[in-house]
């Protein structure tokens, strides 16, 4: 079994769906209401998990009932919660989501997972030196991401950062990370100046542009690359990326090819988004290898 490491955030998605959004002052009856764990930490966990890798998670929560929540979700998917530390001096983090006239309204909290400082890193030093790859997003402080490039750099062991949500990064975690993998938009603000030819071309075998339904382009040293997705009837593309990322972070860590575990993400991805919610539709990995077939 694969070591991966996930380095990100947890937090509870409130979801309330109504005819229409409210007006600044207005109050509506809406229609349903439910909360579902999310983050893209722990989504990635979750769907590395049941893709059949030893998952440790790395992480704040709250010692609130969300963060209760977000615990006993990752024991059932067997993702290790050794260093989710519940703590009591921040709410856990949240998502607050409207869907109203076929549109999402978002505002995120991020809460606990500001608490994922470079310091709480280094307590799990050993793990990360063990970890057969990590896996970080950017839902989480700028520092930190930074450190934990440096760690792995020193250790020597790859480091795949989804550059989620989009954000400028520096020069030195580029260079330190082992994969990078912006879908089309993210890819525009990670190398501003430059075509998405010009950048890939520029990091052969470590940029990987998801798109969407077409799959994911890279450069492979000698030719531009389109690695191409399933065709499916895609019901909810929410938490595709998370699948796609995590479904390429256990092919590589059990040492597949490049191509092979693009092959093993694009599948994974596209069975994930046949049904509905982000880790509701992630698949295990007997389904992954079924459609193989
Ligand atoms: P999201 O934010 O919706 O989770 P994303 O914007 O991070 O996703 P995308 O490029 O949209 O990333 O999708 C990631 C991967 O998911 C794609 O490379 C592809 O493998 C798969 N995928 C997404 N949508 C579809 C689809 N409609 N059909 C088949 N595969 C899909």
């Amino acid at each position: 079994m694969s070591k991966l490491v996930v380095i990100g955030s947890s937090s509870m998605d409130l979801v309330v769906s109504a005819a229409k959004r409210p007006s600044a002052g207005e109050t509506i009856i809406g229609d349903s209401f439910k909360t579902v764990p999310g983050g893209k930490g722990a989504n990635q966990a979750v769907a590395a998990a049941r893709l059949g890798a030893d998952v440790l998670m790395i992480g704040c929560v709250g010692k609130d009932n969300y963060g209760k929540a977000i615990l006993d979700n990752f024991k059932k998917n067997n993702v290790r919660i050794d260093y989710v530390e519940p703590v009591t001096h921040y709410d856990t983090g949240t998502a607050h989501i409207i869907l109203a006239e076929g549109d999402n309204s978002i505002i995120v909290v991020k809460g606990a997972n500001d608490l994922l400082t470079p310091d709480y890193i280094d307590k799990a030093k050993d793990v990360i030196q063990a970890a057969d790859i990590v896996l970080i997003q950017q839902e989480i402080p700028e520092e930190t991401v930074e450190h934990v490039a440096e760690l792995c750099h020193s250790f020597q062991v790859p480091l795949l950062l989804n550059p989620a949500p989009a954000r400028e990064i520096s020069q030195n975690v580029i260079e330190k990370a082992a994969y990078l993998t912006p879908n089309e938009h993210e890819v525009t603000i990670l190398f501003k100046g430059l075509t998405k030819d010009e950048a890939l071309k520029k990091y052969p075998n470590k940029l990987f542009i998801t798109e969407g339904k077409r799959g994911v382009r890279y450069f492979d040293g000698e030719k531009e690359v389109l690695v191409p997705s399933y065709k499916v009837e895609a019901v909810d593309t929410t938490g595709a990326g998370d699948t796609f990322n995590a479904a390429f972070a256990v092919a590589l860590s059990e040492g597949k090819s490049v191509k092979e575990s693009l092959q093993f993400a694009n599948r994974a991805a596209s069975l994930s988004v046949t049904k509905f919610g982000a880790q509701g539709g992630m698949p295990t990995r007997d389904e992954v290898e079924r459609k193989l077939q």
